[in-house]
């Protein structure tokens, strides 16, 4: 795989495991997208309903790396900021722990989120949902 495309890769991860926490915490994902801005190299916009699971989602494009790559490279650092404004930086850790025990429960639709975001690049929050909660993907009835 080329360099651009293994960015790419790891970008649509990084991006899924935003979204696919907001959808595991019950929040609502406006939209996702790998094309960058002047603002962000990719992003997910989404509306969360208590400070903890903003936290956890500010943490699990991180945590879905990690899970996915077995470490953390890149785009992490604007999260964390997030992430310190609303805990305790020494908190962080435990909150991606528990990011990435809930992304791993969840892997399958974890993955075609992923996977459909590299194929479309730009996904609504519908699209999103509904990539996330495919048959078998864990996602509570
Ligand atoms: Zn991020």
């Amino acid at each position: 795989m080329k360099k651009d495309d293994q960015e790419q890769v790891r970008l649509a991860y990084h991006e899924a495991g935003h979204a696919a926490m907001v959808l595991i915490v019950g929040g609502a994902v406006h939209w996702v997208t790998l094309i960058p801005s002047k603002k962000f190299d990719a992003h997910t916009n989404a509306t969360t309903f208590s400070p903890s699971a903003a936290v956890l989602v500010a943490l699990s494009g991180d945590a879905c790396e990690r899970i996915r790559f077995r470490h953390a490279s890149r785009g992490a650092h604007g999260d964390y900021a997030t992430a310190a404004k609303k805990i305790a930086p020494s908190r962080i850790p435990r909150y991606i722990d528990v990011a990435k025990a809930l992304l791993q429960l969840h892997w399958k639709g974890v993955e075609a989120l992923a996977q459909e975001l590299l194929r479309k690049k730009k996904m609504t929050g519908a699209e999103a949902r509904n990539a996330f909660t495919v048959p078998g993907s864990g996602e509570p009835s």
